[in-house]
């Protein structure tokens, strides 16, 4: 079977031993969307993102990317289709350099692109200004700029974020959910799994969310920002 979308997920099921972390999902990303994935914590949003890049082994359903399946290819194929992944706790190399992590981004390129690099120090000056610091001196929210930068300098035609405003204080989520912006406006597809549902609602075009490895609501971010169900158990109100 193929499919002709840009990317699908097609009843998804995905095990740890016997605990079903992900019981059948199916969503859709069209070509340069935002797409949001909420939930709460241990609903399976970061398993998702981990078996679209083939980091978890899929027990059942399919995974397509521009109409081939990538369900069983493994996570340095998935980098060369097009998909770049930044993980949930940022995950940088802490005894190397800011640069050094963002070349290691190009791993499957074989070769330094300068313009890319340009680009993530345009997104992050931060980032240039510490480009020869150990990126284990980083602040939490520098770090998770990294992590974002270094998924990004594989050129990525869709780039799966997990909780990039985890644990920053609410000035930097804000820059850090302009920049999300700004990447997709240079026609980057974006999978957001968030756990701070109103950020994310306002920055993505649609929404899914996940309760315990289910898809038990799904729509447009303005449906979802206005749904009562999300509004009592992401939104804090009642
Ligand atoms: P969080 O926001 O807390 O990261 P999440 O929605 O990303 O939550 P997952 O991390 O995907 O949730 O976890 C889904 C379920 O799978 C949880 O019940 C979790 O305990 C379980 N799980 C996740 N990773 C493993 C693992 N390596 N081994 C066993 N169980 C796991």
């Amino acid at each position: 079977m193929t499919n002709d979308k840009f990317f699908v997920i097609d009843n998804l099921k995905v095990n740890y031993g016997s605990i079903q972390a992900v019981k059948g999902i199916s969503l859709d990303v069209k070509k340069g969307e935002i797409v949001t994935i909420l939930g709460a914590n241990g609903a399976g949003k970061t398993t998702t993102l981990r078996a679209i890049s083939g980091l978890e082994k899929v027990k059942d359903g399919s995974i397509y990317f521009k109409g081939e399946d990538i369900t069983k290819i493994p996570s340095h194929n998935v980098v060369k289709k097009g998909i770049t992944h930044s993980p949930e706790g940022r995950r940088v190399f802490g005894t190397l350099t800011v640069e050094e992590n963002l070349w290691l981004g190009t791993y499957t390129k074989k070769t330094f692109d300068k313009e890319m690099l340009n680009w993530v120090y345009e997104l992050f000056p931060r980032l240039k200004e510490r480009r020869k610091q150990l990126a284990g001196t980083l602040s939490g929210g520098e770090q998770q700029m990294l992590a974002i930068g270094r998924a990004l300098m594989n050129s990525p035609e869709m780039l799966l974020l997990d909780e990039p405003s985890l644990g920053l204080a609410p000035l930097l989520v804000k820059a850090i959910f302009k920049v999300i912006k700004e990447i997709s406006e240079e026609g980057v597809t974006v999978l957001l799994v968030e756990q701070n549902a109103k950020a994310a609602l306002k920055l993505a075009d649609r929404g899914y969310v996940l309760e315990v490895g289910h898809i038990a609501l799904e729509g447009s971010s303005d449906e979802l920002l206005t749904s009562e169900k999300v509004q009592e158990a992401y939104l804090g109100k009642k």
